[in-house]
């Protein structure tokens, strides 16, 4: 019988509710149980798709193609498991699911209403999905024994209400040992004093809502003072003992330690009925290190990288200013420099300024472009920056810059080719409008479909690589894929390589390494004579996971700081991600 773990928050939003969520599994996981995770995501869009990420975030792409909000990303880095679309409920797949039935009739003479029937629905899907796990590769695949719920939004949301409704009839029905809420807060600090208020008007809508909080998690800037964890202690009506304090910490892998040292563990599993299993005796993860041990190690090794020189990385976007709109590639470069200990710090451009002489950023932002020692190019949609793009492609190609271009990227570099090797000058893709003999990236055949929302090729495809390059040697993607031929990675685009310009680019040096299983379309591209030039049609970025990072994220930062030679001896032609982390 799988053991219900809801996650909700309080008085504010962005507190950090799906590291917390994260972390609270990463502890279950170090005692040894089976972790699932549902995103519930009170919007109404139908998936997180046609949100622009600068609104919400990336967007994160799961196996099956489901295009979600991007902590379905961190419960899979966290989790080990492998999601579905099944694990993210929104509004809008609620309601779709609803409407239809009631136009097949299957609601025949009864008025369609939100209680019961959005809010059975909801409870429906949940015990659809809690009960079993997909594992990716470290544990069995099987029942799961907890289901993290995490309710997005904040409690008193007029989205959010209907999905706690659907809980608390969904808590009726179980036993108490069955289920636990954590209930995260916001405690903001004046002077010296640590205000509780807005948690007390946050435990009066939840007590609206029918529900009450297990544990109190509180959000603050330094550990929560025993007077504060009384008074929430107080108001809440639970023993102090389950008000858990989240202060600010150098780094978000260290919160499931944090949780650790405040009995967390003991709390849950005794309020859930199952047994603690101490952490550091669990023995049966991956290197003899329990999911914990992995998560603080990181954060050791950041801590240590801060003595190393900095290898910059530059990376060149259209959305900068914020972490989470491209989370998970920060993740595969944080993964990367902790598993070969290279102190990678992104320098962030703007690709619109690298294009524009007149722009007023433009010598800055190429300033910056030019003292790092690597340069990125993620994906992306829509033309904007997109000329800067091209023009970082082409500086990192004939500068002999190590560079690794994501989907959007390697499109760019493609591009840059033809315009600059083909002398093609019109050259584009034909997103922005390249017609004709000029379009070296075209629009998909298999995806006719215009509409938008869940329309592209999606999901995970397999990649066929060619072990060795024209003149005989191995090929870096056979050889950073530690020398497989056929690879997984997730894909989402619409557009793709037109390869009636494979053999002109060839003629340059490019290598057409990775192709899909038909063989006519591009999935990895190399240069030849340069020290490392990758660009992928896939996104490696949603592979990747803490202490293992994906080969392509490593290898680029091992480029970048000069590295990946010694690597490859190191490990005869192989790179072993993971290799360093776990020795
Ligand atoms: N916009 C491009 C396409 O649709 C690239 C997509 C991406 O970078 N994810 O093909």
């Amino acid at each position: 019988m799988v053991k219900f773990v809801v996650v909700t928050g309080g008085s504010v939003s962005g507190l950090g509710k799906g590291t917390l969520a994260s972390s609270v599994g990463v502890v279950l996981r170090s005692c040894g149980y089976r972790v699932t995770a549902i995103k519930i995501d009170p919007y109404l869009n139908v998936d997180a798709g046609t949100i622009a990420p600068g609104e919400h975030g990336e967007v994160f792409v799961l196996d099956d193609g489901h295009e979600g909000d991007l902590d379905l990303g961190n419960y899979e880095r966290a989790l080990e498991v492998k999601l579905t679309k099944d694990h993210n409920i929104t509004t809008g797949k609620i309601y779709r699911k609803i409407i239809q039935a009631e136009r097949n009739g299957d609601y025949l003479g009864a008025t369609v209403q939100m209680v019961p029937h959005v809010t059975d629905a909801i409870q429906e899907w949940i015990e659809c999905v809690a009960h079993t796990i997909c594992v990716d590769g470290l544990e069995e695949h099987g029942a799961a024994d907890f289901c993290l719920i995490e309710v997005g939004g904040t409690v008193g949301d007029i989205e959010s209400s209907v999905y706690l409704e659907a809980l608390q009839q969904f808590f009726a029905r179980l036993d108490r040992k069955d289920y636990c809420l954590c209930h995260l807060i916001y405690i903001p600090q004046i002077g010296s004093e640590q205000k509780t208020k807005c948690a007390q008007h946050s435990f009066k809508a939840l007590r609206e809502a029918g529900l009450a909080a297990d544990f109190i998690l509180g959000r603050a800037e330094s550990m929560l003072e025993p007077c504060t964890k009384r008074k929430l202690s107080v108001f809440s009506g639970i023993n102090d003992r389950y008000v858990i304090g989240l202060p600010n910490v150098k780094s978000s892998y260290l919160v499931p330690g944090l949780l650790l040292s405040q009995n967390f563990g003991q709390l849950l599993t005794s309020k859930l009925d199952m047994p603690y299993r101490n952490p550091h005796q669990v023995t049966r993860f991956y290197h003899g290190l329990s999911p914990v041990e992995v998560w603080t190690r990181i954060a050791e090794r950041e801590e240590a990288l801060k003595t190393v020189p900095v290898t910059q990385i530059g990376f060149v976007a259209k959305y900068i200013g914020s972490n989470d709109t491209y989370l998970s590639v920060v993740r595969g470069i944080e993964h990367s420099a902790t598993e070969c200990m290279v102190n990678a710090k992104l320098v962030w451009i703007h690709a619109e300024c690298l294009s524009d002489p007149k722009h007023a950023e433009y010598e800055a932002e190429w300033t910056k472009l030019r003292s790092c020692q690597g340069v990125l190019v993620p994906g992306g949609f829509g033309q904007r920056g997109a000329e800067g793009m091209v023009a970082a492609c082409g500086y990192a190609r004939k500068n002999r810059i190590p560079f690794f271009g994501i989907c959007l990227g390697m499109q760019m570099a493609c591009v840059e080719g033809a315009r600059s090797l083909l002398n093609i000058p019109g050259a584009g893709s034909e997103e922005f409008g390249a017609a004709g003999s000029d379009r070296v990236i075209v629009f998909m055949p298999e995806t006719i479909n215009k509409a938008m929302g869940g329309t592209m090729r999606l999901g995970r495809r397999a990649t066929h690589l060619c072990s060795q390059t024209e003149n005989g040697t191995l090929s870096l993607a056979f050889k950073l894929y530690d020398q497989a031929v056929t690879v997984d990675e997730r894909h989402r685009h619409r557009y793709e390589f037109n390869m009636d310009f494979h053999d002109r680019l060839a003629e340059h040096g490019y290598r057409f390494i990775g192709k899909d299983e038909s063989g006519q379309r591009l999935e990895v591209l190399e240069i030849a004579n340069h020290p490392f030039f990758l660009a992928v049609q896939y996104h490696p970025e949603l592979t990747s996971k803490p202490g293992r990072p994906n080969p392509c994220f490593l290898a680029f930062v091992l480029a970048s700081a000069g590295k990946l030679n010694s690597r490859f001896q190191k490990y005869d032609n192989t790179l072993r991600p993971g290799a360093e982390f776990f020795i």
